[in-house]
Protein backbone atom coordinates (compact mmCIF):
# COMPACT_ATOMS: atom_id res chain seq x y z
CA UNK A 1 0.00 0.00 0.00
CA UNK A 2 2.80 2.71 0.95
CA UNK A 3 6.49 2.06 1.41
CA UNK A 4 7.01 4.48 3.86
CA UNK A 5 4.96 2.60 6.31
CA UNK A 6 6.87 -0.04 8.22
CA UNK A 7 6.02 -3.78 7.25
CA UNK A 8 3.63 -4.68 10.13
CA UNK A 9 1.20 -1.46 9.66
CA UNK A 10 1.10 -2.21 5.90
CA UNK A 11 0.10 -5.68 6.80
CA UNK A 12 -2.35 -4.88 9.33
CA UNK A 13 -3.93 -2.40 6.94
CA UNK A 14 -3.98 -5.55 4.18
CA UNK A 15 -6.32 -7.83 6.45
CA UNK A 16 -8.46 -5.05 7.61
CA UNK A 17 -8.78 -4.91 3.95
CA UNK A 18 -9.15 -8.27 3.20
CA UNK A 19 -11.47 -8.72 6.36
CA UNK A 20 -13.89 -5.90 5.49
CA UNK A 21 -14.51 -6.76 2.41
CA UNK A 22 -15.98 -10.18 3.58
CA UNK A 23 -17.76 -8.66 6.43
CA UNK A 24 -17.85 -5.21 6.36
CA UNK A 25 -16.35 -4.73 9.77
CA UNK A 26 -13.20 -5.00 11.23
CA UNK A 27 -12.45 -7.92 13.57
CA UNK A 28 -12.11 -6.90 17.50
CA UNK A 29 -8.51 -8.61 17.30
CA UNK A 30 -7.40 -6.09 14.46
CA UNK A 31 -9.28 -3.33 16.29
CA UNK A 32 -6.71 -4.43 19.08
CA UNK A 33 -3.83 -4.39 16.84
CA UNK A 34 -4.33 -1.33 15.50
CA UNK A 35 -4.53 0.39 18.62
CA UNK A 36 -1.59 -1.23 19.57
CA UNK A 37 0.52 -0.11 16.58
CA UNK A 38 -0.98 3.25 16.37
CA UNK A 39 -1.59 4.27 19.98
CA UNK A 40 -4.80 7.00 20.32
CA UNK A 41 -4.72 8.00 16.75
CA UNK A 42 -6.25 4.57 15.88
CA UNK A 43 -9.52 5.06 17.24
CA UNK A 44 -9.25 8.79 15.88
CA UNK A 45 -8.96 8.09 12.39
CA UNK A 46 -11.47 5.20 12.54
CA UNK A 47 -13.93 7.80 14.09
CA UNK A 48 -12.68 10.50 10.87
CA UNK A 49 -13.62 7.32 8.70
CA UNK A 50 -16.89 6.79 9.88
CA UNK A 51 -18.11 10.14 9.85
CA UNK A 52 -17.07 10.17 6.01
CA UNK A 53 -14.12 12.75 7.17
CA UNK A 54 -12.11 11.83 4.16
CA UNK A 55 -12.72 12.79 0.53
CA UNK A 56 -10.45 11.34 -2.34
CA UNK A 57 -10.27 14.39 -4.47
CA UNK A 58 -8.68 13.48 -8.45
CA UNK A 59 -8.04 15.62 -11.09
CA UNK A 60 -8.32 15.12 -15.51
CA UNK A 61 -4.40 14.68 -15.10
CA UNK A 62 -4.32 12.07 -12.77
CA UNK A 63 -3.07 13.25 -9.43
CA UNK A 64 -4.65 11.96 -6.52
CA UNK A 65 -4.64 13.94 -3.13
CA UNK A 66 -6.84 13.08 -0.20
CA UNK A 67 -8.43 15.58 2.35
CA UNK A 68 -9.92 15.26 5.75
CA UNK A 69 -12.47 16.73 7.96
CA UNK A 70 -10.36 17.31 11.26
CA UNK A 71 -12.80 17.16 14.54
CA UNK A 72 -12.31 20.87 14.28
CA UNK A 73 -14.09 21.23 11.52
CA UNK A 74 -10.49 21.99 9.76
CA UNK A 75 -9.70 20.58 6.39
CA UNK A 76 -6.07 18.90 5.71
CA UNK A 77 -4.53 17.63 2.96
CA UNK A 78 -3.00 14.60 2.85
CA UNK A 79 -0.43 12.97 0.42
CA UNK A 80 -0.78 8.96 0.49
CA UNK A 81 1.61 8.84 -2.21
CA UNK A 82 4.46 10.84 0.02
CA UNK A 83 3.17 10.01 3.33
CA UNK A 84 2.62 13.50 4.15
CA UNK A 85 -0.51 15.48 6.37
CA UNK A 86 -0.80 19.35 6.46
CA UNK A 87 -1.94 18.98 10.18
CA UNK A 88 0.62 20.74 13.13
CA UNK A 89 0.86 17.45 14.50
CA UNK A 90 2.25 15.92 11.65
CA UNK A 91 4.80 18.72 11.43
CA UNK A 92 5.58 18.32 14.95
CA UNK A 93 5.25 14.95 15.72
CA UNK A 94 5.97 12.93 13.09
CA UNK A 95 8.59 15.49 10.62
CA UNK A 96 10.66 16.89 13.96
CA UNK A 97 10.13 14.41 16.73
CA UNK A 98 9.82 11.02 14.85
CA UNK A 99 7.75 9.61 18.04
CA UNK A 100 4.51 8.59 15.80
CA UNK A 101 4.27 6.84 12.59
CA UNK A 102 1.33 9.39 11.12
CA UNK A 103 -1.37 11.93 12.35
CA UNK A 104 -5.32 10.46 12.62
CA UNK A 105 -5.72 12.10 9.43
CA UNK A 106 -2.71 10.06 7.33
CA UNK A 107 -3.94 6.43 9.67
CA UNK A 108 -7.88 7.66 7.97
CA UNK A 109 -6.91 7.71 4.42
CA UNK A 110 -5.04 4.36 4.80
CA UNK A 111 -8.29 3.07 6.96
CA UNK A 112 -10.79 4.44 4.17
CA UNK A 113 -8.60 3.33 1.32
CA UNK A 114 -8.62 -0.50 3.33
CA UNK A 115 -12.36 -0.46 3.73
CA UNK A 116 -13.11 1.39 0.50
CA UNK A 117 -15.03 4.26 2.38
CA UNK A 118 -13.78 7.31 1.01
CA UNK A 119 -15.79 10.12 -0.64
CA UNK A 120 -14.68 10.78 -4.37
CA UNK A 121 -14.62 14.86 -5.46
CA UNK A 122 -13.38 15.18 -9.30
CA UNK A 123 -11.83 18.62 -9.66
CA UNK A 124 -10.08 20.31 -12.37
CA UNK A 125 -6.55 20.43 -12.87
CA UNK A 126 -6.69 24.28 -11.57
CA UNK A 127 -8.27 23.22 -8.99
CA UNK A 128 -6.25 20.52 -8.41
CA UNK A 129 -3.05 23.04 -8.42
CA UNK A 130 -4.41 25.28 -5.69
CA UNK A 131 -5.36 22.38 -3.31
CA UNK A 132 -1.49 21.42 -3.96
CA UNK A 133 -0.20 24.95 -3.40
CA UNK A 134 -2.32 24.52 -0.22
CA UNK A 135 -4.05 28.06 -0.83
CA UNK A 136 -6.74 28.50 2.13
CA UNK A 137 -8.50 31.14 0.02
CA UNK A 138 -9.49 28.95 -3.36
CA UNK A 139 -13.08 28.45 -4.59
CA UNK A 140 -14.73 25.47 -3.82
ZN1 LIG B 1 -2.84 15.19 9.97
Amino acid sequence: MDATLPAVAEELLNEISSAFKETSQIPDELLLALKFVFGSSAVQALDLVDQRSVTRVLSPSGRVVYQVVGSSGKLYTCFNSCHYCSCPAFAFSVLRKSDTLLCKHLLAVYLSQAMGMSQELNVSDKQMTSILLMDEDRER
